[in-house]
């Protein structure tokens, strides 16, 4: 069956935007804009950046499978789970809107944060390995 597009998708897809909207834009939909009911918010007609990037990538973006933790649960704006890697920061549509990524189980930055707290712990485990050697040559040398 050939999408047809909503009034509210067509008015998203059409929204100006630069950078990554921008490419966004000129992607096929996949699905029309699918807001969740009782959502307060909504990205049509918004100026706000995150709320037409996300609903762009909501429209254009691939299926999650499985879905990330929160939109398994049936939370955020959007019906579904819907991302591209190389598009707001990897995080589903859901969670881009209004700016909360780090809630996305696809967030990226999880593993960034996690790899730089481990050259700091390695760091800090050679600091401790220098003081102690350091420590015993003082020691040797008062004798
Ligand atoms: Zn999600």
């Amino acid at each position: 069956m050939p999408l047809i597009l909503t009034a509210a998708t067509t008015s998203i897809m059409t929204a100006v935007s630069k950078g990554q909207g921008a490419k966004l834009s000129r992607m096929a939909p996949l699905r029309n804009l699918n807001m969740r009911a009782g959502v307060q918010s909504t990205p049509v007609g918004s100026n706000q950046v995150s709320y037409k990037l996300a609903a762009k990538l909501q429209v254009v973006g691939n299926q999650a499978e499985p879905p990330c933790t929160p939109c398994a649960a049936r939370k955020g704006p959007f019906v579904g789970c819907t991302r591209m890697d190389n598009f707001c920061g990897g995080v589903s549509a859901g969670w881009y809107y209004g700016g909360h990524p780090t809630r996305c189980s696809f967030w990226q930055g999880r593993r960034k944060l996690k790899a730089n707290l481990q050259r700091r712990a390695d760091e800090l485990q050679q600091i401790t390995r220098m003081r102690k050697r350091m420590m015993r040559s003082e020691e040797r040398e008062r004798g």
